[in-house]
């Protein structure tokens, strides 16, 4: 049953990884595109940005100048948009690339008007290469395209199922959020999104479900609305 029309599914890069915390783990990228296949077969349209985490992140070198370790870190996502969209029309299913700076015949400019044909006709529309800018992240391409796109909810996976008021590794006693507000997640420092994506997503009210990955059928559950993640 569907409770969502449309959606912006986030995926980290580490996500991708499974074990082994870089690359790609083949057996995650079919599951997470099986449960994708589950929801537009069920007439949800579905956008998805990956972060680059799994190859290079814009902070991993201290030797190179900032915005060329961030272009690499945007490549990374192109990369990563490039497999796993292989890996969903594996399954059976129909994907665009897009990308905000040219990649040539491997990606096509990002419009919205274009996104959004992709998705009505029941393609799966990657966005890839973040905002196309250095000193941004994912997490706020995720909430820019995400407006721009006019998408219901973010569905954001990540390796831990929603957000806690600590750190759960380190406090056995941390509390699991239902319902938290972005301010409140500022606020409180919890860390779950950086400061650009928070206020993109405050000033626009954009809401986001923050669910685990591993958890069976959590997308699916996700964009039906019965995950027991944070929103
Ligand atoms: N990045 C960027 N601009 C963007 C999106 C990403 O420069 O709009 C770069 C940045 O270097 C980042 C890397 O791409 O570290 C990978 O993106 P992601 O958001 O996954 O990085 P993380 O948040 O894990 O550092």
């Amino acid at each position: 049953m569907k409770k969502f029309n449309r959606v912006l599914l986030k995926l980290s890069g580490e996500a991708l990884a499974g074990e082994r915390k870089t690359g790609f783990d083949e057996d995650t990228c079919i599951r997470v595109a099986k449960q994708v296949k589950t929801l537009v077969d069920e007439g949800i349209e579905v956008s998805i940005v990956i972060g680059g985490g799994n190859f290079w992140r814009g902070r991993s070198s201290e030797t190179i100048d900032r915005t060329k370790a961030d272009q690499i870190g945007m490549l990374a996502t192109v990369m990563n948009c490039i497999y796993v969209s292989e890996i969903f029309r594996y399954v059976g299913m129909n994907t665009k690339i897009f990308t905000p700076f040219s990649c040539g015949s491997m990606t096509e400019l990002f419009s919205k008007d274009e996104a959004l044909a992709c998705m009505r006709n029941k393609g799966v529309a990657f966005l890839a290469g973040g905002t196309g800018h250095p000193y941004f992240s994912t997490d706020t391409a995720t909430v820019l395209r995400a407006i721009e796109l006019d998408c219901d909810i973010i569905l954001m996976a990540k390796e831990i199922d929603g957000v806690y008021d600590s750190d759960p590794k380190l406090n056995p006693e941390a509390k699991k959020y239902d319902v938290i507000s972005t301010q409140e997640l500022l606020d409180k420092k919890l860390g779950v999104i950086d400061l650009t994506a928070a206020v993109l997503s405050i000033d626009n009210k954009m809401p986001m479900l923050l669910f685990g990955l591993s958890e069976e059928d959590s997308i699916i559950k996700a964009a039906q609305g019965n995950s027991n993640g944070t929103i």
